[in-house]
């Protein structure tokens, strides 16, 4: 390969350019031979053109850039274009391969090679760069299958895990010239997540390739030790191979069958693999001789088969047919294991050659057999119901340019994978809000979460997440679930665990004002609630067909029972049982007395929307069927509805002391000016109000509307802001606004 080229230039930094004799050339030096050989026969004049002028792009960018080996950097892009020609990937693949580390190495921008070279490959290279920056993150071994998920997921063109997996080859194959605290490293992360992907992918050959590199940097002693007991073995083997080899071949002629038929090596990690989870010694794992039989069709794989079984004993249950149920990735083959000569088991696969080709190169097979001799159509089908399988495409077409745009086909349609902020990866249904993130690391932080950073900028909780998103949920300790949420959220977890906690501090919040409101109404019949006797409660409770003092608290919480009408019932009861049942305990009729609230009571007790309510206003509750109380100004204009329904009224009264904030609308009308803005917004955070919400009217070129939804503690903190927004110079008017008008 290319990395085993010494450059002559490596004695100076930059090549020797003599600028009278030819034209500067990049290139010089470097050995570019292999590649043109290998894309110039299948590339069109033109696609090879764009692709030596690439070349150049490339050295010239990575000039002055070298690899830990020593090597000119271009070294590298060339080794990987020179594999993804191997498999004779598209041009635009090829001459991304060529620039895939340009972006993130140098200082060439994504638009300068869409303008060299087309959108195509600019949007390859840039998947390419997407797929680095995610392998920044850390690590954890349990993380890997997410890992795997979200690389697939972010590729959306298989050309860039090609690509990509190229790249990861040749860096394996050069590791040695790197740290070996970093090769361990390097080589742990490929064998957790580049082989399985090549696994995924069908390109078995890269698989084993890169398991073999991994095994070999990540335990170089027992690879040693395996390598050289192997080579033993196999010297010591060889004639028996060699015997059943010759036996197999000549059997099958007589069946009319043609074959290719060949031994079978095992790759030192599957044998070592094998030895750590079967728990098998050495010699147990390299007495399993394998062949491969290769015919033209599937009959032939089946009668190939039944040939072999009639000459020696098929082992029972042994058996698998993964030609009529291929595997995940495509896969496919006859599978059996016969007993051999001395009784040892000898592994068969048998295969037709599109089936060979599919098994050894996967995904890679497309492009590597589009123009061979080979009945095309049959082998697109092939790769085509393989693709279906691996991607679930709602239609095959054996037309190449719709074949691209179905592999663009998210792997994974329905999940995103974002990062909390330590690296950790979850997976979450595609149109997940940060809420859902919140819930899925924890009910409390998803019960507490007030805000998020996405990639360490504010954002709304509702966002809907992307892949490769760092998610950061901003809690505080009184925050609660909002029913708001209940409209965006996509996880089952986040909106069970939402509803759960409405529905029980809805309960508990309910209970608890019910009591009050009771309390209050039963003041009124010179009552309390703290002295009606037990047999009261227990007559009213058979009267109306309830188990329990708390199910009418409820009711009255909810608005679902008037709590004057409860309260003169009971009083009702008193009286039929006469006063001995109060044991004196009655106590002087006086008015009722305000209910205090604090805003903070929750889902029982609601701030008005329409006129928001503040600490210092004159308020009134209002009784709501199912829904609780509801606060507003006094003199809410909608409140008129209500007039009539007087028994739904209650007196409230803000409780001292709230350190809460509250919502209000203001209305500021000021002179048309740049940065206005900005300046009403500085005095609004220098006075410590929040601004909530802001929305502007620009109807008249002079003068500007804006309307800014504030939090401020109570009446007296607004009249400060006010009078500070007021002092202004460019504002003109400044309203609060009520209930009604416009917003
Ligand atoms: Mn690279």
């Amino acid at each position: 390969m290319a990395s085993e080229h010494v450059s002559p230039l490596s004695e100076s930094n930059s090549p020797a350019i003599d600028p009278l004799s030819e034209p500067y050339n990049p290139l010089a030096g470097i050995d570019v031979s292999l590649l043109r050989t290998r894309a110039s026969a299948y590339l069109q004049a033109d696609e090879m053109a764009l692709l030596e002028s690439a070349m150049r792009f490339s050295a010239e960018a990575h000039a002055g850039q070298f690899r830990s080996s020593g090597e000119p950097y271009v070294s590298h892009p060339i080794a990987v274009t020179e594999m993804l020609a191997e498999w004779h990937l598209d041009h635009q693949a090829l001459i991304a391969a060529m620039l895939h580390d340009v972006v993130e190495d140098t200082a060439i921008t994504k638009q300068a090679i869409a303008e060299a070279f087309g959108r195509v490959a600019a949007d390859l290279v840039d998947g390419v760069s997407k797929l680095d920056k995610i392998e920044a993150h850390s690590q954890e071994e349990a993380q890997a299958e997410n890992f795997r998920k979200m690389f697939l997921a972010m590729a959306r063109d298989v050309r860039v895990i090609l690509i990509k997996l190229a790249d990861r080859i040749h860096n394996m194959r050069t590791l040695a010239a790197v740290r070996p605290q970093k090769q361990r490293r390097i080589a742990r992360e490929t064998l957790e997540i580049y082989a399985p992907i090549a696994n995924r992918l069908g390109l078995n050959n890269v698989f084993c390739e890169l398991q073999e590199l991994s095994f070999r940097h990540l335990h170089p002693l027992r690879y040693e030790v395996l390598t050289k007991a192997i080579r033993a073995a196999r010297g010591n083997r060889r004639e028996i191979v060699g015997k059943l080899l010759v036996t197999i071949q000549e059997r099958l002629p007589q069946w009319q069958i043609e074959a290719d038929v060949w031994g079978r090596e095992k790759h030192i990690f599957s044998i070592y693999q094998k030895m750590v989870d079967k728990r098998l010694s050495f010699s147990q794992v390299l007495d399993i001789y394998g062949f491969r039989i290769v015919v033209k069709d599937v009959p032939t794989c089946y009668l190939a088969l039944g040939a072999l079984h009639e000459l020696y004993k098929p082992v029972p249950g042994k058996f698998k047919d993964y030609i009529a149920i291929p595997k995940a990735n495509g896969y496919q083959s006859l599978h059996t294991t016969l007993i051999g000569p001395y009784g040892m088991p000898v592994e068969i696969q048998i295969r037709t050659s599109e089936m060979h080709h599919v098994a050894e190169s996967g995904v890679a097979s497309h492009w590597l057999y589009k123009d061979s001799a080979e009945r095309l159509s049959d082998l697109e089908q092939r790769t085509h119901s393989w693709l279906q399988s691996l991607i679930e495409l709602q239609s095959a077409s054996g037309d190449s340019t719709e074949f691209l745009e179905h592999v663009k086909i998210d792997l994974f349609p329905g999940d995103v994978f974002v990062f909390s902020p330590k690296g950790k990866i979850f997976s979450l249904p595609r149109g997940a809000s940060a809420v859902d993130f919140a819930y899925a690391v924890h009910t409390d932080i998803g019960n507490r979460c007030v805000s998020c950073k996405i990639n360490g900028d504010l954002m709304p909780l509702r966002t809907e997440l992307k892949n490769g998103d760092q998610v950061e949920i901003i809690t505080a300790a009184h925050a609660n679930p909002n029913a708001n949420w209940l409209t965006y959220v996509r996880t089952g977890k986040a909106r069970a665990e939402i509803r759960h906690f409405l529905k029980t501090s809805q309960q508990d919040e309910s209970i608890a004002l019910g009591e009050r409101l009771l309390g209050q109404a039963l003041r009124g019949h010179g009552l309390t609630l703290s002295t009606l006797p037990r047999q009261v409660w227990d007559k009213f409770l058979r009267e109306v067909g309830s188990q329990e003092k708390q199910e009418i608290f409820t009711d009255i919480g909810l608005g679902k029972r008037l709590p004057a009408v409860v309260a003169k019932r009971l009083a009702l009861v008193v009286e039929a049982l006469g006063d001995e049942y109060l044991q004196g305990r009655a106590i002087k009729p006086k008015t009722a007395g305000a209910i205090q609230i604090s805003g903070g009571e929750g889902m029982a007790v609601q701030l008005a929307r329409c006129c928001h309510p503040i600490p210092g206003d004159p308020i009134v509750g209002l009784l709501r069927k199912g829904q609780g109380m509801e606060v507003h100004l006094s003199d809410c204009p909608n409140l008129a509805r209500y007039r009539a329904d007087r028994e739904r009224w209650v007196d409230v009264e803000w409780e001292a002391n709230n350190d809460r904030m509250f919502d209000v609308d203001i209305r500021v009308i000021a002179e048309h000016q740049r940065g206005m803005l900005a300046k009403i917004a500085a005095v609004i955070s220098e006075n410590q109000a929040n601004i909530q919400h802001v929305s502007m009217d620009t109807e008249s070129s002079v003068h500007s509307q804006t309307y800014f939804t504030l939090q401020v503690t109570d009446r007296q903190h607004l009249a400060q802001v006010m009078r500070a927004i007021r002092r202004v110079p460019q504002v003109l008017r400044i309203t609060r606004l009520k209930a009604n008008e416009q917003k």
